[in-house]
């Protein structure tokens, strides 16, 4: 059996910076005073000043302060550092180029407030990236407003609401079901609910996918305003019968919203508003590589029909002959939803990575991510619990039933993959399925990191059925082994107090 000993690093044991301090040690040296020192009232009036010694704040060196900052970074696991199999998230490589891109001189240092006249390059690049999104998805009606993924959702079903108050009147208050399949990420009735629209939920099939009987009982069943549907969906398979789907809800009045977090599975392959979709958000920081979680600002577009377009956040940037130009006339629209014109930095990195690529390179991108999935899928069908046959699109979905008959779960599971070095799968999502491990490699990961994360899964499931002590342990190479997330996500400690002989006595 093949057990990684896992040995304590050095870099592991980093102190707080507060208890590194030594009274009286330095990090820096000033020169000798070579003017005549000024006095100080004549700068701060003697009662803004504190009078009070600077106790607490730590005194270290140089040398201190940077090896200390370092060795917490080396703590967190990033894309730059290996797979990310995060499923749902999408967390492929974010380009060194778009980087460079982004940091052009004349996009950083362009103020949101200078005249359209002094803004025509920044107008265009936002302009571009709209005809691309347009073009990506088949809905021409495009805002690059939204700061993220459900705050697409949430402009989304805006326009919906706007549209049905508009085609309907005051009939419009008896359509306000958002029909939402079980399987939907938390965010979809988030969203629903902020706009005014109550959530009925449809079930899934034993395949895993929409149950058709009974959408159209929910539909039958009156006041539908529309469906929130993900394809494909978050246990990453392809709802083959979309277009059906969307004739169902047409066919009562409602108008289909597609969650587009998945987007990575159909670039440059299909199109949603081909499919009969009205409305859809995408997600910058998943499908069109720009950086996620802690590497800056999301970006959710929402794009729609063009019998949506009047009603898209104001104001659009338009192109008038060779000119473009904000347009705020519009009577229509929901209203802005985004200082400014959303989060800019991130529309240069997304067309920084579509022009890199061009329409066969997003093709491409798009089909290795499904067939990096699907490799994974079935190299470990035999030693983890596939719960549906079909094959996935870019994102494989297993569960524990393998394992939790010897007291391992998910949970632990997971948390061995961090010994092995991978950044653990998305677990417990979707919640159709018991015990999920939802794996997406994304387009950027090769054969041989596959090939690596398949061998450490299949290792853990031999440790789980021959020492399943282990696993429940785990993990066994990091600083601080199981947290109590709960307790640390409601009652962060984020203030260190000095240790006083009181507290030194409690402990
Ligand atoms: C990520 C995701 C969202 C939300 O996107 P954010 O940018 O995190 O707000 C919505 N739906 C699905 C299916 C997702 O994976």
């Amino acid at each position: 059996m093949s057990i990684k000993k896992v040995t304590q690093h050095p870099t592991q044991n980093e102190a707080l910076i507060f208890e590194r301090s030594q009274t009286g040690r330095v990090g820096y040296r000033l020169p000798k005073l070579d003017v005549e020192e000024t006095d100080l009232d004549d700068i701060l009036p003697a009662d803004l000043r504190r009078t009070d010694d600077l106790e607490g704040v730590p005194e270290v060196s140089e040398v201190d302060v940077i090896r200390h900052f370092t060795r917490m970074s080396t703590w967190n696991f990033s894309i730059d550092l290996g797979m990310y199999p995060l499923g749902s998230c999408t967390m492929k490589y974010n380009s060194r180029l778009n980087e460079k891109v982004a940091r052009i001189a004349g996009f950083t240092n362009l103020h949101p407030l200078a005249p359209v006249e002094e803004s025509q390059g920044a107008l265009e690049l936002i302009y571009e990236l709209q005809e691309d999104l347009a073009e990506i998805t088949g809905l021409s009606g495009v805002s690059l407003q939204p700061a993220a993924g459900a705050h697409g959702e949430m402009t989304g079903v805006m326009l919906i609401r706007a549209f049905l108050d508009k085609r309907d009147g005051a009939a419009s208050k008896d359509r306000r079901v958002m029909l939402i399949p079980d399987s939907a990420h938390g965010t979809n009735p988030a969203s629903a609910a902020l706009a005014g629209f109550s959530v009925k939920t449809i079930k899934s099939t034993a395949e895993g996918l929409t149950d058709l009987g009974h959408l159209q009982q929910l539909c039958d069943e009156g006041g539908v305003a529309g469906l929130m549907l993900t394809n494909p969906n978050t246990v990453g398979i392809f709802e083959k019968n979309i277009k059906e789907i969307c004739e169902i809800i047409h066919k009562a009045g409602g108008l289909v919203y597609m969650d587009g977090a998945n987007m990575n599975a159909l670039v440059g392959v299909a199109r949603p508003g081909d499919m009969g979709v009205d409305v859809i958000h995408l997600n910058l920081h998943k499908t069109f590589s720009t950086p996620h979680g802690g590497g800056g600002p999301g970006s959710g577009p929402c794009c729609c029909t063009a019998e949506l377009e009047p009603f898209l956040p104001t104001p659009r940037v338009v192109k008038e002959g060779e000119t473009f130009k904000l347009d705020f006339n519009r009577p229509e629209s929901i209203g802005r939803v985004k200082a400014f014109y959303g989060n800019f930095g991130m529309f240069i990195r997304a067309l920084s990575y579509i022009y890199t690529h061009g329409a066969s390179g997003l093709r491409e991108a798009t089909e290795t991510a499904v067939l990096n999935a699907r490799y994974v899928g079935e190299l470990l069908k035999e030693d983890f619990d596939k719960p549906f046959e079909s094959d996935s699109m870019h994102e494989v979905i297993f569960s524990h039933k393998k394992q939790s008959r010897k007291g391992v779960h998910t949970l632990d599971i997971a948390k061995r993959l961090i010994d092995y070095g991978f950044h653990p799968m998305t677990i417990y999502f979707p919640l159709i399925v018991e015990g999920a491990m939802l794996i997406e490699p994304t387009e950027s990961v090769g054969r041989a990191d596959l090939d690596a994360f398949v061998e450490a899964m299949r290792d853990i499931n031999k440790e789980a059925q021959e020492n399943p002590q282990l696993v429940i342990d785990a993990p066994h190479s990091t600083r601080i082994g199981r947290l109590d997330e709960a307790t640390a996500a409601r009652k962060p400690v984020l203030r260190w107090k000095p240790e006083t002989e009181a507290t030194a006595k409690s402990a």
